[in-house]
């Protein structure tokens, strides 16, 4: 095993939501981050002195508030500018989460670009929210969705790219990491080999912005969307990185106050980036909540963050592929990020979720908004337990052994199966 790069014991000390027993006397084992993460303390003071100190709408107000408000929101736009490694603090649009940031490119990129017979070039395992803008985008243009294949473990089958990636691929939409498999995709090499035909690349980093360095220049993307409430920030906000040439061409998605430069008596000029696309008032409290997690993870430092639920995740692996009937989901753990999903041949998914509840374990049990990759997998469910730079060895073992505890429960007999 990798050794721990973290001493999670201690930064619990800073979510004071994990220090609970839950159904009685047991420890809450909070292993749901992927579907959104807890906040440290000062995300919440951060918002709070907000809302107790500095308060009022933001870029109108001539007035101390406003502009103490006005200076926090934008100062978050540059926190979030640096932790990205964007060129420009303009390339960054402030946005409700990722399910809005790709829904915005699909919409005004995807309708001012694409024409009947370009091709999205998408895959299996992305999540809907990176499936469904696409899919709609396809419906109104005409446009053709076509997939990357999946290899046997769980990545993306790159051999025979060319064939996927033509001069008719307008776009490639790809998760960097996958929410239900753990994969960690090579965004860069698709970015390369995209490019190369003349498409261009969008990234859905809900699930690695939070635990990876994410650069996007490095990585030469042209948009990217991510989520707060995956990174210990608040619910709410979310990030639009855009390449600013892409961005100034885009059409606005929103119409009303702040985006316009100009409005006449029948039509309107539209605001410069970022406020373009950033239509009435922005969730002001949220972005500075946002700038306080990028802080906090800072200072913390991802590298060490993944490190850390790298060693989970092995452990985690190692442990669970000793339970019996379980079949874990996605490629081996150095390939993957800080999840684990499994079968079991019984109970169902939704009874381990409600059984390691009991033991005050939290996972998610269902299809993670995977659809499609669940039906690729040959299966309506499954579990999944994600971790975070919070998580302790001691819960992973926790939750090694109450899957096979709840496994043993349900053991076949042979004459009588046993019922919980
Ligand atoms: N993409 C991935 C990979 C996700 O895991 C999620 C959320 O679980 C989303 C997109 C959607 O994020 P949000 O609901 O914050 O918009």
């Amino acid at each position: 095993m990798t050794a721990s790069a973290l001493l999670p014991e201690s930064l619990r000390q800073d979510f004071p939501i994990l220090a609970q027993h839950v159904h009685g006397d047991k420890p809450l084992v909070f292993l749901d981050n992927a579907a959104s993460s807890q906040r440290p303390e000062a995300v919440i003071k951060a918002m709070v002195e907000s809302y107790a100190c500095d308060y009022a709408n933001v870029h109108r107000g001539i007035h101390v508030l406003s502009e103490r408000s006005t200076d926090a929101y934008e100062l978050a736009r540059s926190k979030v500018r640096a932790f990205l490694g964007a060129a420009y603090e303009h390339e960054i649009i402030f946005t409700s989460g990722t399910t809005a940031g790709i829904n915005l490119v699909a919409r005004s990129w995807g309708d001012a670009n694409l024409r009947a017979g370009d091709e999205i070039l998408l895959n299996l395992m992305e999540h809907h929210s990176n499936l469904v803008p696409w899919f709609q985008l396809a419906e109104r243009t005409g446009a053709v969705v076509r997939h990357i294949p999946l290899t046997e473990d769980g990545r993306l089958d790159l051999y025979d790219l060319d064939e996927y990636l033509t001069p008719r691929t307008r776009i490639v939409a790809v998760t960097a990491v996958s929410n239900t498999l753990g994969t960690i995709n090579p965004v860069r090499e698709l970015a390369r080999a995209a490019h190369d035909v003349g498409a261009v690349v969008l990234v859905d980093a809900a699930q690695s912005a939070p635990h990876l360095r994410t650069d996007v220049q490095e990585l030469d993307v042209d948009f990217l969307a991510l989520s707060g409430h995956k990174m210990c920030g608040p619910t709410g906000i979310g990030v639009l990185y855009g390449r600013a040439e892409l961005l100034e061409a885009m059409p606005p998605m929103f119409g009303g106050g702040s985006m316009i430069n100009r409005v006449y008596a029948d039509r309107f000029t539209s605001a410069d980036l970022p406020a373009k696309f950033e239509a009435g008032t922005p969730p002001i409290v949220g972005a500075i909540g946002l700038g306080a997690a990028i802080d906090y993870l800072e200072a913390i430092g991802l590298d060490r963050i993944h490190a850390h639920e790298q060693a989970l995740v092995e452990r985690a692996w190692e442990g669970l592929s000793q339970v019996e009937g379980i079949r874990l989901l996605g490629p081996r753990p150095e390939l993957r990020a800080g999840l684990v999903s499994f079968v079991l041949d019984r109970p169902h998914a939704h009874d381990i979720a409600q059984l390691l509840d009991r033991e005050g374990i939290a996972v998610r049990a269902g299809h993670h908004c995977t659809q499609p990759l669940h039906d690729h997998l040959g299966i309506t469910a499954s579990t999944r337990a994600s971790f975070y730079l919070y998580n302790t060895v001691g819960e992973v073992d926790a939750l090694i052994a109450a899957v096979r505890d709840v496994r043993d429960r349900f053991k076949p007999t042979g004459r009588k199966r046993r019922r919980a």
